[in-house]
């Protein structure tokens, strides 16, 4: 079909054809400048994540936040003032021919995220950032509200990346422009898909906060022996239990969340799984399925590595472990992206052992 220059583009950019692939293969190709352009882009976009309610009692200074709760705990675990983790930025991954592996990042720029003003970083979170940690409702709740508002930010993210990719047909015909836009159009719908359950959460999460009514999220606390050896936050949509049975589909209309953070407050060291009372029955199911593990330190590292992009371990830890062990994580590191193998039923339900990461002392619903 011949498109006219005023026509709507094949590409679904929703430009007209004559701003968007009219002659797109006789364009010069995408620079590096164009790169840097695009990244530094990125490290600026800066907004507060408060509910409107709050946004009044702003601060007009953003903050680097860090949504590894208490500072102290990245630092329990480097070495240097660095420890282990991935960098998911486009340069860090061309780099490694698109391999993403642990490496060596320093704390002060791990897992930290522009989406706070100084004045609700500070005041929002003070009762687990300047107290030692206590499990309370309120506490579990404030711990599982910022990786949520780290995810909505990366996600847009995300998606400002995608539309930045469109342009790398630039100079190529049409197949191959064919091919990238496609590729990128099933990208982007899991984007926007993922966006919208995030903010359905959000807004509910938002209510919570804007009437304390912290009873409405649920949590499972594991309290740890001694300083966990891996540090995460962050939530997903559990697909199939420890157990390897389907839990849910992705394309049903609404989804249930599991919120997670890996933490050390100074004095304890907890892993803390956290749902929304609507999400309970699938959430539970999963939550059910690690509970009657004996082996429960072994599986929260196999799902933090296969499900978690913000997770950061000991430089020591990763070092001493066996070949075989860093072999399975730097597999699980790639699971679910492009070319490698999915996460499925058996992400979870297999596991090797003795990985030496968290040391359970007791767990329980709260
Ligand atoms: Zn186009
Ligand atoms: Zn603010």
């Amino acid at each position: 079909m011949k498109l006219g220059r005023n026509d709507k583009c094949w590409c679904d950019s929703g430009k007209k054809y004559k701003k968007c692939h009219l002659d797109r293969d006789k364009m010069p190709e995408i620079s590096r400048g164009d790169v840097h352009g695009h990244t530094n882009k990125i490290k600026n976009v800066k907004y507060c994540s408060v509910p409107d309610s709050l946004k009044n009692g702003c601060n007009k200074h953003m903050i680097k936040a860090h949504t590894i709760s208490k500072s102290s705990s990245l630092k329990s675990i480097a070495i240097n003032s660095h420890v282990m983790g991935t960098k998911h930025h486009y340069d860090a991954i061309s780099k490694n021919s698109g391999i993403l592996k642990l490496e060596s990042i320093g704390i002060n720029s791990a897992s930290t995220f522009t989406g706070f003003c100084a004045v609700h970083d500070r005041d929002l979170f003070s009762p687990i950032e300047n107290e030692i940690f206590i499990p309370t409702k309120k506490n579990c709740f404030l711990l599982s509200y910022r990786p949520v508002c780290r995810e909505v930010y990366a996600k847009r993210n995300s998606n400002e990346t995608a539309n930045f990719l469109r342009n790398f047909d630039k100079g190529k015909n049409y197949i191959e422009q064919r091919a990238l836009q496609t590729a990128l159009s099933v990208y982007q719908e899991g984007i926007e898909n993922s966006i919208k359950d995030l903010k359905i959460l959000k807004d509910k999460m938002d209510a919570i906060l804007s009437t304390d009514s912290f009873d409405n999220m649920d949590h499972f606390v594991i309290e740890l022996n001694e300083i966990p050896q891996i540090n995460a936050s962050g939530s997903i949509l559990p697909t199939f239990d420890f157990d390897g049975n389907r839990l849910q589909t992705l394309t049903e209309r609404t989804v249930s969340t599991v919120i997670f953070n890996s933490i050390y407050s100074g004095e304890n060291g907890y892993f803390i799984f956290s749902w929304l009372k609507d999400d309970e029955i699938i959430v539970r199911k999963f939550i059910e399925s690690l509970s009657n593990k004996d082996d429960i330190a072994d599986r929260l590292v196999a799902f933090l590595f296969s499900y978690c992009e913000n997770v950061f371990c000991s430089p020591n830890w990763w070092n001493d472990l066996p070949i075989d062990r860093q072999e399975d994580i730097n597999a699980r590191i790639m699971e679910g992206l492009p070319g490698f193998k999915p996460t499925d039923s058996k992400t979870l339900s297999t596991t090797l052992h003795g990985y030496g990461a968290f040391t359970v002392k007791q767990s329980y619903y709260l």
